[in-house]
Parts: C-alpha cells; sequence; structure tokens
C-alpha cells in the first residue's frame, strides 16, 4: 500500500507527462516543482492552457458539456459544489474522458480551466437542455440548448446543405 505523499507522486508524475501545468500541479500537490524535470514526459503532447475562447463556441464548447455530465457521473455531485482541487480526481476525469471521446481536443489543463470557470461563476449552468434534457453550461448569453445539441444541429444542417448540391448538381 502505497503511503499518501507516495500516492501523491505518482498523481503529479502522471499529470506532468500529460502537460498539465507545472505551476498548478505544485500548487494541487505541493510537490516542489525542481523534481518536475523528473518526471518530465511526453505521454500526451496536447498542453492546451488557458483561456476561455474554445468555451464560447459549440463547435469546442461542447467538451465543456462533456466535460460537466461526466463529472456528475463519475463523482455524483456538481463540481460546482466540489473541491476541484483534488489531483486525483482531475486525473480521473481525464483518463475516463479521454477513453469515451478519444478523438476531442481535450488536455487537463482544458478539463481544470473549465472547472475552475464554473466554480468563478463565470460560467452558468442549467439543469435541462431544451433539446436533449441534460444538463448544461452556458457562457454569458443565454441559450436554451446545450453546446452538444446546438453543434450537431449544425453540422446536420451543413451536411444536409451539400447533399443538396449533390442532388442539384
Ligand atoms: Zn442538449
Amino acid at each position: 500500500m502505497l503511503s499518501k505523499s507516495d500516492e501523491l507522486l505518482l498523481i503529479a508524475k502522471q499529470l506532468i507527462s500529460l502537460n498539465f501545468e507545472q505551476q498548478k500541479i505544485h500548487e494541487l500537490t505541493g510537490i516542489a516543482p525542481t523534481k518536475f524535470a523528473l518526471y518530465k514526459g511526453t505521454q500526451y503532447d496536447n498542453t492546451r492552457k488557458n483561456g476561455f475562447s474554445w468555451m464560447k463556441r459549440p463547435s469546442t464548447g461542447y467538451m465543456g458539456d462533456r466535460i460537466l455530465r461526466l463529472y456528475e457521473t463519475m463523482f455524483g455531485i456538481c463540481p460546482k459544489k466540489d473541491n476541484i482541487d483534488d489531483p486525483a480526481k482531475l486525473l480521473k476525469l481525464f483518463k475516463a474522458y479521454l477513453a469515451i471521446y478519444p478523438n476531442d481536443d481535450i488536455s487537463t489543463n482544458r478539463i481544470y480551466h473549465f472547472l475552475k470557470a464554473l466554480q468563478a461563476r463565470s460560467l452558468t449552468t442549467f439543469e435541462s437542455c431544451s433539446s436533449c434534457k441534460k444538463k448544461y453550461f452556458v457562457y454569458q448569453e443565454h441559450q436554451k440548448s446545450c453546446c452538444i445539441c446546438r453543434y450537431s444541429k449544425k453540422l446536420q444542417s451543413s451536411a444536409s446543405k451539400s447533399n443538396d448540391k449533390v442532388i442539384n448538381g
């Protein structure tokens, strides 16, 4: 059985190899950044640091809806009310996310900053999307449906337009 500090070091190593921001790893685990160089890996090279821009557009914001729903499924609590500074949870969430949606442009950094933005109330959540009835988030402007539904509708309409072209052309 690993001691608490060994367990934390193991989590830190994995987060380092997943390119999670080192300053944040230090904040969440208390481990000195001087140790990080030893564990730097290239397991996953998507860094995707801070920034809200991806949360604003349905074409990338749908990942936020996925994070939100996955979090609640896994931990049984809304991330707004939970301790999201638990590095073990972040690691679990990231791994599960990537296993379920391997083609998404996701990173530990994106997940962490999304959760932080939820807690800071920069993002608002609503309980029921008008289309799929699932929980979703919005960035500033109010929307009645989630990014996943809005984005898939958009994809469908552009697909049907290109079909029309084929049919008509
Ligand atoms: Zn929806």
